[in-house]
């Protein structure tokens, strides 16, 4: 019976293989390809768009199977990654020539969607966090690495909303979690993220190093987790990945979720590009590392009034100093990706050319660190200090490394002359021998006649004479050996070009092996100075955030805001949104105030659909958060403090995708705000219970207001179309009407975009259908109704007491009777009663006397 497909050696290798690998697709390397079988084979076709063969075509079982030539794998990885998928990278871990049986094979690493170090162009400005989620006794490990930076960090977390903010923070799109994880908090960790169980094993040395910093065990457990999934999943030693060092979201300024996406910070909400986003307007950086250091700065602002100080004093000071910075933003453009350039230092993976990156980055230092030294007035003394500019391994570069190196480093050509003796010694002898035979080739032809005699080299025949046919005749008898017959003419050889082509070839073999162990040894000893290039990159990506913030200062016209502790008053005169103001131009955009001194916590915004509410809002968002990044803001003027949380609810950005309807989310979101934020909180609510039924919708509102108000005293800016509201201003008296001015132009209304005191016109929708030429009788008809309206009470919000019940049952009457009695005495009496100051006697006989009248 023939052998099933299945059953052969190979197959069975590779299903060997693949168990260990269930949820990967596995790349098995045979020959030139990688080839993926079975299911992986049907799958990757689809995905990579790939013809769909089979191995064995004609049995009766083929076994589906598709390819990849193995130099082009890895645009074919990073699509699978992309999307989700792990692939595990099978390769040939023996010789086949020498292999007996099966050539020997094994998964060499594990790619991920946390893991991958993406070389496209444009991957270098963002990090690529793999996170690690350990929930135990109602709290959360949370730690995150970058596996191209060495980045490890790590905190403990009291609950959910604060995982959900980080994980929003970093964009994560996988989370190492214990194996045992519950079904629960599968579901909400799993959200758009792939989830990778591991086991708890045992830390090994590698994870007892980088956690030894820690206090405390659960952030040490978290750390132990994620650092041994990296560990299988990289299947080498992580020599660049840092000692793991403990933060706490709240030394910084946090952002909920909604903050993050609707504030278009580093992404924008509609387009999900960079496009028309803070980061955008503020990234003037010429570094990698600059780059994404800025977006760390912005994703985490900060909250030390001392530190956000040294920061403007710095963009100050480089402000003040053009010649500097010009010098300063021409160094760094030299200056390569050092953090990344360390990274694949570790992983072992680094070429000549690599290296001579790194040197270039490197001796940009001291002509940087000679510019700080001009910039005056102390700002800079800190971060001078810290800069170890590692010299040592630039001059070892120097000495060592071709600049022109080729990208292999096994075939020669990567380490200079003079670095190394016997290296020297190679290469004489194989130039000697060269020498000598050019001069044999200028020999024989003197001795022969032959002009056109050749002395030359291919991998074959190695060396020989080569004299044409027409010369035939005037070869020496005897001492030429005859080697090969080609058309056009013979190849010869001789006892003494033998000789020295046995000697050339030796000298040439040692030197390639003698280069490849000098290079590896040069890796190694690099390799030991990663943590100080990982800390001159961390030095330079600040200063490269901070050049670009003086830039930006200088270009947009920024100012440097005051900061000050002890009060939450807010004065900014002539603020502007940054990404407005830019795409619309600066003459079109109208600046506005943003005055909340000590009397005032609140401001109700009012005013039409398209008038600006919401970009008011955003923009006094975006200037704290600039402020705290240390980044001067656009206005004429700025007096701040330092908020502790921003919370918005903006726009009507649903979550449909994620089962859940826009109002329970705008719920959700209040919910987080009303339950988390503190006097030193900054909320926006933007026209918070749209999502219902008017009544219903307006009670919310209003009873949102008043808990902010009454309970938790932060700085909010709410917008609502309810007018009613506005009559809150009588009663709250930490709130203030504000309302978005209109003119009329032409027959038409226009806004002015400039906020104004007081509440919106209420008969706004009466003047735009007077515009629009309805009829006079109807216009003076709705004038009535509306007056009415006003009268009867039902507009008003309801006095603070009134119970919600109350509300309804009062709205509900306006609702069905708009043309009720003006002025009932019966309601009067009611509104009258003071009942915050009423016995449960004095209520029971306003009850009886009521019923009289009856
Ligand atoms: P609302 O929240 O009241 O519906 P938006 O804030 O969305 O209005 O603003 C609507 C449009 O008005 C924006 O897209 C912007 O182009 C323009 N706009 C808003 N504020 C200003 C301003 N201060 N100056 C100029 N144009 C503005």
């Amino acid at each position: 019976m023939p052998q099933k497909t299945q059953d052969t050696p190979m197959m069975q290798q590779y299903q060997a293989i693949k168990d260990q690998y269930p949820d990967a697709f596995l790349f098995y390397r045979i020959g030139d390809f990688y080839e993926l079988f079975n299911d992986d084979a049907i799958k990757g076709a689809q995905l990579l768009e790939l013809t769909l063969t089979a191995r064995n075509k004609s049995a009766d079982d083929p076994i589906p199977m598709c390819g990849v030539p193995h130099h082009a794998a890895q645009s074919y990885v990073d699509i699978l990654v992309d999307q989700g998928y792990k692939v595990a990278i099978c390769e040939q871990t023996e010789d086949p020539k020498q292999a007996v049986g099966m050539v020997k094979r094994e998964v060499i690493q594990l790619v991920t969607p946390g893991t991958t170090m993406d070389v496209r162009p444009g991957a270098a400005k963002a990090n690529n966090y793999l996170t690690a989620v350990l929930p135990k006794a109602g709290q959360y490990g949370f730690a995150y690495a970058d596996l191209s930076t060495g980045e490890l960090k790590v905190t403990a977390l009291a609950h959910r909303f604060a995982v959900q903010n980080e994980l929003a923070a970093l964009s994560t799109r996988e989370i190492v979690v214990p194996d045992d994880l519950s079904d629960e908090d599968a579901q909400w960790l799993g959200q758009g993220r792939l989830l990778s169980p591991q086991p708890a094993v045992a830390a090994t040395a590698e994870a007892s190093y980088v956690s030894q910093d820690l206090k405390d065990p659960l952030q040490t457990a978290v750390v132990v987790m994620l650092m041994q999934y990296l560990l299988t999943t990289q299947k080498r030693r992580l020599a660049h990945i840092q000692k793991a060092i403990s933060y706490q979201p709240s030394s910084f300024l946090e952002m909920d979720q909604d903050a993050r996406t609707n504030l278009d910070i580093l992404k924008n909400s509609r387009t999900g590009r960079k496009a028309d986003t803070l980061l955008s307007i503020l990234d003037q950086t010429k570094t990698a590392m600059g780059g994404r250091l800025l977006k760390q700065w912005l994703d985490r602002p900060l909250l030390d009034l001392q530190q956000i100080k040294a920061r403007q004093d710095q963009v100050q000071d480089l402000l003040d100093h053009y010649f500097e910075r010009s010098e300063l933003q021409e160094r760094l453009t030299k200056v390569y990706d050092l953090e990344r350039l360390a990274g694949r230092v570790a992983y072992g993976n680094v070429n000549g050319r690599d290296l001579i990156q790194l040197q270039t980055s490197l001796d940009q230092v001291p002509a940087i660190q000679d510019i700080i030294a001009k910039l005056d007035d102390g700002a800079f003394a800190a971060l001078q200090q810290q800069i170890d500019p590692v010299q040592d391994v630039a001059n070892l570069i120097r000495r060592a490394i071709e600049p022109e190196a080729p990208i292999s480093i096994t075939e020669g050509g990567v380490i200079l002359q003079g670095y190394d003796q016997q290296l020297d010694t190679y290469r004489d002898a194989m130039a000697n021998s060269k020498q000598w035979i050019a001069d044999l080739e200028a020999k024989e032809r003197e001795a022969t006649g032959i002009h056109n005699l050749r002395i030359r080299y291919n991998k074959v025949a190695g060396y020989y004479i080569e004299v044409t046919k027409g010369n035939l005749d005037k070869v020496p008898e005897g001492r030429y050996e005859r080697k090969q017959t080609l058309t056009n003419a013979e190849r010869f050889s001789t006892p003494e070009l033998k000789e020295k082509e046995t000697l050339i070839l030796t000298a040439q073999e040692s030197a390639t092996a003698l280069e490849y162990q000098l290079f590896q040894d040069i890796r190694q000893q690099v390799q030991q100075q990663i943590t100080r290039l990982q800390k001159l990159a961390a030095v330079v990506a600040a200063l490269d955030i901070l050049q670009s913030f003086a830039v930006v200062a200088e270009n947009n016209h920024y100012v440097r805001p005051v900061m000050h502790a002890g009060s939450h008053a807010v004065a900014i005169h002539g603020g502007r949104h940054p990404v407005v103001e830019h795409v619309l131009g600066t003459q079109q955009y109208i600046p506005n105030d943003v005055i909340m001194q000590d009397d005032t916590d609140m401001l109700l915004i009012t005013g039409p659909n398209m008038s600006g509410k919401s970009t008011y809002m955003r923009q006094l968002a975006l200037i704290v958060i600039m402020a705290q990044a240390g980044c001067f803001v656009p206005a004429e003027s700025a007096d701040l403090p330092v908020f502790d949380q921003i919370f918005t609810r903006i726009g009507a950005a649903d979550n449909l995708a994620a089962g859940q309807s826009t109002f329970m989310v705008e719920m959700m979101e209040a919910n987080a705000a009303l339950a988390h934020a503190t006097a030193s909180s900054l909320i926006l609510f933007d026209e918070i219970g749209r999502g219902t039924a008017t009544y219903d919708g307006m009670a919310l509102a209003q009873a949102i207001i008043e808990y902010l108000h009454d309970h938790v005293h932060a700085k909010t800016l709410f917008s609502t179309h309810y007018h009613e509201l506005t009559s809150l201003e009588e009663s709250l008296v930490k709130l203030r009407n504000v309302h978005v001015g209109a003119v009329e132009e032409n027959g038409t209304l226009v806004f002015l975009h400039k906020m104004l005191p007081g509440p919106a016109d209420k008969s706004y929708g009466i003047h735009v259908a007077k515009l629009a030429g309805l009829p006079a009788d109807l216009l003076a008809r709705a004038d009535t109704i509306l007056t009415t309206l006003e009268d009867n009470g039902a507009k008003k919000a309801p006095a603070l007491q009134a119970t919600p019940q109350v509300q309804e049952a009062q709205l509900s009457l306006f609702e069905e009777a708009p043309a009720a009695p003006k002025h009932d005495p019966l309601l009067a009496k009611v509104k009258r009663f003071d009942l915050m100051n009423a016995t449960p006697m004095d209520a029971m006989n306003l009850l009886y006397d009521l019923q009289k009248q009856l």
